[in-house]
């Protein structure tokens, strides 16, 4: 038996593996050997894609052998395990991909795991089925789709302070949720955030609300920001004597809320929100966040739309 290995001892048999454009990485074969002292012999398919790296100074005992791989242009080749016999003991893929591709799947596997282990839920299935579709490079309704790298870094350091349930991720053609680019491709920059650290964002408890939105605010990386803030009804409803945030106080500010046409600014948040959220973003804009414009949003759920600074 002889199986590929990811240092230190992942098992990758059969499986792909990313290696950035130009970059070095160690990979490994348990079971070198096909009898005493005879090795299996360690084949790439392309090298002009990767070729062997440093091959002197590859490290070789007698149940593992360890080789370096470069990245030498972009494409995807097979590395394989070959007996004198010319039969194929074992292999693996590797696709070399652009170095901002491999900074952003890094990004995109913490979020994954995040997922399977729980941290990170959906309400709606068609968010989990679109983001793991992603994840495996594949198109949603025939549309190249991409999270943003400041919408994942966002993401990330949240789920760092606490579990996250969304409410609406990714919505084709829907502002930062689906922002249609000239190249065609479509770039998901925002999430509306339906609970945080198993609290759910309503309007029923204004203490419990408030704090909650201040420790999604203090766990903001550096990138731009628009917020919306939750309201007591969604659409043409208002109830100013529930407002918490921003004070929506007709009909005409409600829909002017759903259409996305309404800017506000700290200054207007309703006192007791004002006194946690303001020293919030501070703390924030001290640690190189910065704010767009902020806003009523909908009902009982907390939008942020993540953006290049
Ligand atoms: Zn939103």
């Amino acid at each position: 038996m002889a199986q590929f290995f990811k240092p230190p001892d992942v098992r990758i048999s059969r499986q792909n593996v990313f290696l950035p454009l130009g970059e070095t990485m160690t990979l490994g074969l348990w079971g070198a050997q096909e009898e005493p002292g005879r090795y299996l012999d360690i084949r790439v398919s392309n090298p002009a894609i990767a070729s062997f790296a440093d091959p002197l100074n590859s490290f070789r005992d007698w149940t593992i052998q360890q080789f370096k791989l470069r990245g030498n242009s972009l494409g995807r080749l097979r590395v394989e395990a070959v007996s004198r016999a010319g039969i194929v003991w074992d292999w693996i893929e590797v696709t070399v991909i652009e170095m901002d591709t491999a900074i952003k799947l890094t990004s995109m596997t913490q979020i994954y795991q995040a997922i399977q282990q729980g941290k990170l839920s959906f309400i709606n299935v068609s968010d989990k089925r679109n983001f793991l579709a992603v994840y495996e490079g594949e198109q949603i309704n025939g549309k190249a789709v991409q999270y943003s790298e400041e919408l994942l870094k966002f993401l990330i350091a949240v789920l760092d302070g606490g579990r996250l349930t969304v409410l609406s991720l990714y919505r084709y053609n829907q502002s930062m949720h689906g922002e249609i680019q000239k190249s065609g491709e479509v770039v998901c920059r925002a999430v509306d955030i339906a609970a945080y650290g198993g609290v759910p964002i309503t309007l029923d408890l204004p203490p419990r609300v408030i704090s909650t939105i201040v420790s999604i605010i203090d766990k903001m990386p550096p990138a731009l920001y628009q917020c919306g803030f939750p309201r007591p009804g969604g659409h043409e409803k208002f109830d100013p004597s529930k407002d918490v945030f921003f004070p929506v106080k007709d009909q005409e500010t409600a829909m002017k809320c759903w259409n996305g046409t309404i800017a506000m600014d700290r200054s207007q948040l309703l006192p007791q929100a004002k006194a946690a959220v303001v020293p919030a973003l501070q703390r924030a804009e001290s640690r190189g966040a910065a704010f767009k414009a902020m806003y009523p949003d909908g009902l009982n759920h907390f939008c942020v739309f993540a953006l290049l600074k």
